[in-house]
C-alpha cells in the first residue's frame, strides 16, 4: 500500500514506472484512441515531466489528462500498483485552476451542492422532459428531439421521476425494530432511476430491517472529483461526513446500491483528505460501516436463503462488473450469487471491461471516446445471449443503455436490486 506523499509526488509514480507495458492492452482510451501520450504509461511519464517543469499544462496537455477513463484497469495489472487515476485525478485540479471548470459544469456541481435547488430543478425538468426529450419509458430514459449545447441528438440520457427518492419515504421506517440500517441513494437513483430504490425498500421490509432515510445527504461527489472540482468534493465530502457521525452509532451499516458513490465515500474520501488530518481520520473511522448494497445484504443478512425459497425465473442476465465496484472494493461475487439464485446467468466474454462511462467530461465534450469505448461492450452483451444486462451501478446504467440503443440490442438494464426486489415478489 503506498503513502499519500509518494500517491501524489508525480516525479516518483513516474521514475516507478518500470515501462513494461502490461498496463496497454487493458487500457479503456489505449483502446479507443491508440497513441502512447494517451496510455497509462504515457500519463504518467507526461505527469513526471510537469513536475520535474519540462512540460507546461497547456491545452494539448489538458486535452490529454483529460481523455482518462479513470476506470482503473491499469491500476489493476500494473506490477508496481501505480495509482494512474489518483494522479491524474489530481492533475485535473491543477489544470481546473488554471483554464477554470465550463459553465454548464460549474452550474451542475453548484446544484450538487445544494439539495433544495437540485430538488426543484428536476420537478420542473419531470412536468417539461416531453417538450425536448422522446421518452423511452422501458428503458427510464430520454432521447433529445434536437441537440443542445452540450449534448447531441440520437443519444439516450435518464429520464427524470415524478419524485426523488429522498422525498418518496420518512425519514425511519420500522420493518420489525430488531437491526437497522441507512440507505445513502446517489444522485441518478435518487432522481432518475427510482425504482432501485423503491426496490431496495423492499428488499429491507422482506427481511424485517428498520430503514433510516438520511434526508440530508449530499451528492457524494464523486462527479466533482473526477473534473477537478475540488471545493465542490470538499464541501460536500466534509458536509456528508459531519452528518453521517451524527447517526452513524443507531445503524449497522450505511448501505449503497451504486458502485461509484460507495467507492468515493468508503475509498476516495480517505484519499481526498490526504493533506487534512482530521477529515482523513474521520472519513476512516466512518468507512468500516459503508458497503455497497449487494454486499452487505449477501454477507450480513439471509437474504440469499429468502431467495431460494422463491420461483426461479425464465430469464437469462449478464452481469457486468462496474470499474468501481470489482476493481476498487473487490465486489464481483455478491451481487451474483444474489442473481443467481432466480435468474440465469449467462456471463458475457470480458464482465470486468469498462463500459465508458468515464465521467462527465467524458460523457460531453469527449463523447465519441465514451461511444467507441461502449461499442465492444453493447457486442459482448448481445453475444452473451441475455435479456437483462445487471449491474450495480446507475453511471454504467446510463453509458450502457445508451450504448444498446446506439448497437440495435435487444437488451435492457436492471440494478441487481430490481432483480432481486422482483424475485422476491415470486
Ligand atoms: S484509468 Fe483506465 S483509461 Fe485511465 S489510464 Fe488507466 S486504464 Fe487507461
Ligand atoms: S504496468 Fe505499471 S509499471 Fe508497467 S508500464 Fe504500466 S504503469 Fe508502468
Amino acid at each position: 500500500m503506498k503513502r499519500p506523499e509518494e500517491i501524489f509526488n508525480f516525479a516518483e509514480t513516474a521514475d516507478a514506472c518500470v515501462k513494461c507495458g502490461k498496463c496497454i492492452p487493458v487500457c479503456t482510451i489505449h483502446n479507443v484512441n491508440p497513441d502512447e501520450v494517451t496510455s497509462p504509461r504515457g500519463f504518467i511519464d507526461l505527469l513526471g515531466a510537469y513536475q520535474k517543469g519540462y512540460l507546461e499544462l497547456d491545452r494539448n496537455a489538458k486535452d490529454i489528462f483529460e481523455s482518462c477513463f479513470l476506470c482503473t484497469n491499469c491500476v489493476d495489472v500494473c506490477p508496481k500498483a501505480l495509482p494512474t487515476d489518483m494522479v491524474i485525478e489530481q492533475v485535473r485540479a491543477d489544470l481546473a485552476e488554471i483554464y477554470g471548470i465550463a459553465w454548464y459544469k460549474r452550474a451542475f456541481f453548484y446544484l450538487l451542492r445544494h439539495r433544495t435547488l437540485m430538488d426543484m430543478l428536476f420537478k420542473m425538468g419531470y412536468v417539461f422532459q416531453t417538450c425536448g426529450f422522446k421518452i423511452h419509458a422501458e428503458k427510464s430514459s430520454m432521447e433529445p428531439r434536437f441537440t443542445l449545447p452540450v449534448i447531441k441528438k440520437d443519444r439516450l440520457l435518464p429520464s427524470m421521476g415524478k419524485t426523488s427518492f429522498l422525498n418518496s419515504y420518512p425519514e425511519q421506517t420500522h420493518n420489525g425494530g430488531k437491526r437497522k440500517v441507512a440507505i445513502f441513494i446517489g444522485c441518478l437513483a435518487n432522481y432518475n432511476y427510482t425504482s432501485i430504490g423503491d426496490s431496495l425498500m423492499k428488499i429491507l421490509k422482506a427481511l424485517d430491517i428498520d430503514v433510516m432515510i438520511p434526508k440530508k445527504q449530499l451528492c457524494c461527489g464523486a462527479p466533482a472529483y473526477f473534473t477537478g472540482d475540488f471545493d465542490t468534493v470538499r464541501h460536500n465530502a466534509q458536509k456528508n461526513i459531519r452528518y453521517f457521525e451524527s447517526f452513524i452509532d443507531d445503524v449497522e451499516a450505511i448501505i449503497i446500491p451504486e458502485a461509484t458513490c460507495s467507492a468515493m465515500i468508503k475509498v476516495d474520501y480517505e484519499h481526498f483528505f490526504h493533506d487534512d488530518p482530521e477529515y482523513k481520520a474521520r472519513a476512516t473511522a466512518l468507512k468500516g460501516k459503508i458497503f455497497m448494497a449487494t454486499e452487505w445484504l449477501e454477507q450480513h443478512t439471509h437474504l440469499r436463503t429468502l431467495l431460494s425459497s422463491k420461483p426461479k425465473k425464465a430469464l437469462h442476465v449478464t452481469y457486468h462488473d462496474p470499474c468501481h465496484a470489482r476493481k476498487m472494493q473487490g465486489i464481483y461475487q455478491e451481487p451474483r450469487r444474489l442473481i443467481a439464485q432466480n435468474y440465469t446467468i449467462k456471463e458475457m466474454s470480458d464482465p470486468n471491461a469498462c463500459c465508458g462511462f468515464g465521467g462527465v467530461t467524458m460523457q460531453t465534450e469527449k463523447f465519441h471516446f465514451a461511444q467507441a469505448a461502449g461499442r465492444p461492450k453493447a457486442a459482448m452483451i448481445e453475444q452473451s445471449g441475455a435479456s437483462v444486462v445487471a449491474a450495480e451501478c446507475s453511471a454504467c446504467r446510463m453509458q450502457i443503455t445508451n450504448s444498446l440503443f446506439e448497437a440495435e440490442v435487444n437488451a435492457h438494464f436492471k440494478n441487481p436490486i430490481e432483480l432481486i426486489a422482483e424475485a422476491l415478489e415470486g
